[in-house]
């Protein structure tokens, strides 16, 4: 379970403040699919953010199932992320100089054995349909390939939760469709909680809830 409870979050530019979470509570449960929608700059790249302690809060409280994020130091925050909560970017967030399979790697390398991790890695790719471009570079792989490559990636670590940020961003609407219809599976398949931050109203009312936030505020619960 997500648990957000009166989350405040501003950022420092120089001497000015801007304000971006503005008392913000809600609760997403075990094997949800949920979207977050909201125009630019509403926040909600900053609040999937908080959720996985990437970003500190001001004030309020976020809990993953019952661990204080907003209270844990940065070793257990990396081991939030190893365990518990994958994130999917719009721009995949691949490390170009790596292979499929080693970049899908990268999470678990410095937890396990690279004999049990390669293993795994390979299983995960070959789970979003890449068994065969394991050792292809990303900038030879397209847009839709490179995202199932950071989806594979986002699944090595068996996580409970998947929080992506537009993840059919970069993509054409096909391959976008795609990728929505991937993520959709492995919520079915594992009960893995999908939070999927989108622009897209096709996408969020394929969703079975959709959480709005406009200027900082949720609109709807
Ligand atoms: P988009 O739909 O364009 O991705 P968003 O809803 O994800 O927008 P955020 O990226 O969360 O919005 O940004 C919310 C606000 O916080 C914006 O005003 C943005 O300029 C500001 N902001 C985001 N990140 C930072 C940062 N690191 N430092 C300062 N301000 C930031
Ligand atoms: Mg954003």
């Amino acid at each position: 379970m997500i648990e957000l409870k009166n989350v405040v979050k501003s950022y420092k530019l120089g001497t000015k403040r801007v304000d971006v979470l503005k008392n913000i509570s809600f609760t997403i449960q075990d094997h949800s699919y949920v979207s977050i929608v909201g125009p630019s700059g509403s926040g909600k790249s900053t609040l999937i953010h908080t959720i996985g302690g990437m970003e500190p809060i001001d004030e309020g409280e976020i809990w993953v199932n019952d661990q204080a994020v907003h209270q844990l130091n940065d070793k257990h925050l990396a081991k939030l992320r190893q365990n518990m909560i994958s994130y999917v970017f719009q721009q995949f967030q691949l490390l170009p100089t790596a292979t499929a399979l080693e970049n899908v790697m990268m999470p678990l390398l410095t937890v396990f054995s690279s004999g049990f991790v390669k293993q795994r890695a390979e299983n995960a790719l070959k789970r979003v349909g890449l068994a065969h471009r394991l050792h292809h570079l990303p900038t030879r792989l397209s847009g839709g390939e490179q995202q199932r490559v950071a989806i594979a990636r986002a699944l090595i670590t068996d996580p409970e939760i998947i929080l992506a940020d537009e993840p059919t961003g970069n993509l054409d609407s096909e391959t976008g469709s795609n990728i929505i219809h991937l993520l959709e599976e492995i919520h079915k398949e594992k009960g893995v909680t999908v939070v999927v931050i989108t622009h897209d109203e096709g996408i969020a009312e394929r969703t079975n809830r959709q959480i709005q936030i406009l200027d900082g505020k949720l609109l709807t619960k």
